[in-house]
């Protein structure tokens, strides 16, 4: 999907910086979807700016800013208020409060509720449960738009919640054979973790051979 679409998405949705940057997941290696996000934003206000210093400021052009200053982008916020208007961000058309804010809360609670285990793991999988009403607008935007190039917004949250575990505790995740397993509900912020049948029995075979002096 071309960049100049993104235009037309913030025209009818505010989206946060994570929100439009999935869309466009395909662009931009090495970029996350917030700073994709953000850099599209910069890229339209630029455009606009380009097209005000040329052609004059028309309504159109004014509108265009106010709905990026509306999807919470600053430099369009302050380009407003140097013409003395002032807009608000609203919230995000997907996420609602930017549940993304919540991310480093959420991986202390994981990392928490896998330390409070006791035990010893090499990997870790996880996953989460995100709320129907937020896939569905999500999905209803990629429909709409025909995007094909979106990440989904659980892939995104699994990975960054996933990085943070992983650095909180010095365990890798997402391993094709985890030892445990972790489910955060972001509805209500509670952790569900399983330790997986091969772990444990891997544990047993260890405890058995020592027992029986076996493997020295
Ligand atoms: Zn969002």
């Amino acid at each position: 999907m071309s960049i100049e679409r993104a235009m037309d998405i913030l025209r009818k949705y505010p989206l946060c910086n994570h929100c439009l940057g999935r869309l466009f997941a395909r662009l931009g290696t090495g970029l996350d979807n917030e700073e994709r996000g953000r850099a599209i934003k910069d890229y339209l206000l630029m455009r606009i700016h380009e097209r005000i210093l040329n052609e004059g400021l028309s309504d159109e052009l004014l509108n265009d800013i106010k709905a990026l200053a509306m999807s919470g982008h600053e430099p369009s916020i302050k380009f407003l208020s140097n013409m003395g208007i002032n807009v608000s961000p609203v919230k995000c058309y997907v996420c609602g409060d930017n549940i993304f804010t919540r991310l480093n809360e959420w991986a202390d609670n994981i990392a928490n509720s896998l330390r409070s285990l006791g035990i010893e793991f090499r990997s870790f999988r996880l996953g989460s449960k995100v709320p129907l009403d937020i896939l569905s607008r999500e999905l209803s935007i990629t429909t709409e738009f025909n995007v094909s190039s979106a990440e989904s917004i659980k892939r995104e949250i699994n990975r960054e919640l996933g990085k943070r575990v992983s650095a909180i505790l010095g365990v890798p995740f997402n391993r094709e054979e985890p030892d445990v397993e972790v489910v955060i509900d972001i509805n209500t912020g509670s952790v569900e973790t399983q330790v997986m049948p091969i772990y444990i029995l891997a544990r047993y075979r260890k405890v058995h051979r020592l027992v029986n002096g076996e493997g020295r």
